[in-house]
């Protein structure tokens, strides 16, 4: 999303609108907008939109958003940039702060609303627009110009391009800093070194609460990262599908706030692969897999988070079985307080509603089980989209929809036909115990809960 106008010659500063990246370092957005201050003899001007009414935000999302605004402020302090995040609409406030840019720079999102807010502010911004895109490996139209089947139709497209996008420059100093730049836009300021405060002053839903054992932020998820590098990378293979374990990266939180660059995460993990076969089996899931996602939110602008988004065989299935007996059916706010007869499954849900987190194995068994428990296939995928959104600390993110969306078929085949589910791919707790140790998950989860209540309170 651009606006091709010429760059002005009477602005004060070059802005960064951040929104999707926020981060202060392996920012390809940033690096544009240093690029052009240098170029024009200007200081950068670093804006952000912290939006109450963003879909879906609660307390737990805007503590872990704040701890990485905190750092953000931190990281563009130390290279002489001022950072000036805003309350307000997004859009509002960038073209608030366009007025006295030569170019606005912006990053990219996938989904709907941020999509729109681009298109809003390339449309109605006083300046060149320039959209810079730094949350994939490779760019979203490069890999594919349609919506993709499956993983098998766009893995090769993804593969013939990677080595071209698996690099990041090294920032460029600015050569005109000035920290203390303010754009007098008489907006009001977002005070991100006291988050308490901040989330004190929003007007948002409370009733889903910070989690104390994540921390969001860039330093916290580089040292996260790193952690799992070193001590646990060479167990990936054999616990990704071990929900009782922990070998997994906790990337996708970070990945959602964009606190980590996914270009820095693949070029990390090649250098400290322990062999190819861990390498292989993470970059499945941290390129083709999300890319994956990414290309079906893009392609599905629309309808990605409904039901009607479905293949045909999917929706035809399960709506030939629509009338067939359920021996269990749960309400949404039943599912929510884990109250089913399924302690594997509550234990799932109790693990989401406290950490914001949950195994991916788990996740499948979690989503299959809502379509099998619910009145019809259509309530069952909008209550997981909406307790997806509401508690995971990195729901509302095209792996969110991808996700939910793959319980009722989506990138998938037709298995064999049973009741309630059609074709669609089926998961049972007996199948848990054969592969996994679901008993030793539920241990885990109080354990869990126990650290988090312990550290949650002052
Ligand atoms: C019902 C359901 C709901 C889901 N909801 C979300 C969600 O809200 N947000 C979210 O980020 N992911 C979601 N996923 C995908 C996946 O479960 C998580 O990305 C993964 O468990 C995150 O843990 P991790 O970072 O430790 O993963 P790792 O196994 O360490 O993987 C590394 C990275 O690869 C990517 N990745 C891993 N598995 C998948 C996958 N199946 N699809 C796409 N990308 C993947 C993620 O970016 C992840 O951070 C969902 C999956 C299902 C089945």
């Amino acid at each position: 999303m651009t606006r091709d106008v010429p760059i002005r010659s009477d602005g004060s500063y070059v802005l960064y609108w951040m929104q999707q990246a926020q981060r202060s370092h392996d920012n390809p957005a940033l690096d544009v907008a240093i690029h052009h201050a240098n170029t024009l003899g200007l200081p950068v001007l670093v804006t952000f939109g912290l939006d109450e009414t963003y879909p879906g935000a609660n307390a737990r999302h805007m503590a872990y958003l704040l701890d990485g605004l905190a750092d953000v402020a931190e990281g563009l302090k130390a290279q002489g940039i001022a950072f000036a995040p805003r309350f307000g609409s997004p859009p509002d406030v960038a073209l608030t702060m366009a007025r006295h840019a030569a170019v606005l720079v912006c990053d990219r999102g996938y989904l709907r609303h941020q999509r729109a807010w681009r298109r809003t502010v390339a449309q109605a911004a006083s300046c060149r627009v320039e959209e810079v895109e730094g949350e994939v490996v490779v760019p979203v139209e490069t890999a594919s110009v349609k919506r993709e089947w499956a993983a098998r139709t766009i893995r090769p497209k993804l593969w013939r391009e990677v080595e071209r996008f698996l690099s990041l420059p090294e920032t460029n100093p600015v050569h005109h800093p000035n920290v203390d730049l303010d754009p007098a836009d008489g907006l009001p300021p977002v005070l991100v070194h006291d988050k308490r405060a901040t989330l004190a002053r929003l007007e948002i839903d409370r009733s889903v609460q910070p989690v104390a054992l994540f921390p969001g932020g860039e330093r916290t998820a580089r040292a996260s990262y790193q952690a799992f590098l070193a001590n646990r990378f060479g167990a990936y293979v054999a616990h990704r599908n071990q929900p009782q374990t922990d070998d997994v990266s906790h990337l996708s939180k970070a990945l959602h706030f964009g606190h980590v660059s996914v270009v820095r995460a693949v070029l990390d993990a090649r250098a400290a692969a322990p062999n190819d076969e861990a390498l292989d089996a993470f970059l499945e899931e941290l390129i083709v897999r999300r890319e994956l996602a990414i290309n079906f939110t893009w392609f599905s602008e629309h309808d990605y988070d409904r039901y009607e988004t479905l293949p045909d065989w999917a929706r035809t299935t399960l709506d030939e079985h629509r009338h067939d007996a359920r021996e269990f059916v749960y309400d949404a706010e039943q599912l929510a307080n884990a109250e089913t007869h399924d302690p594997y499954w509550n234990a799932a849900m109790r693990e989401m509603v406290v950490t914001g987190y949950m195994h991916n194995y788990m996740r499948m068994y979690w989503g299959k089980k809502i379509l099998e428990w619910s009145a019809t296939p259509e309530e069952g995928f909008a209550t997981t989209v909406r307790l997806n959104d509401r508690y995971f600390l990195d729901g509302r993110d095209p792996n969110s929809y991808t996700g939910v969306a793959w319980c009722y078929g989506l990138h998938d085949r037709a298995w064999t036909e049973r009741a309630v589910f059609g074709k669609i791919r089926y998961m049972n707790a007996a199948g848990l115990k054969r592969k996994a140790d679901p008993d030793a998950y539920v241990v885990k989860v109080a354990r869990l809960e126990a650290e988090e209540n312990r550290a949650s309170t002052p």
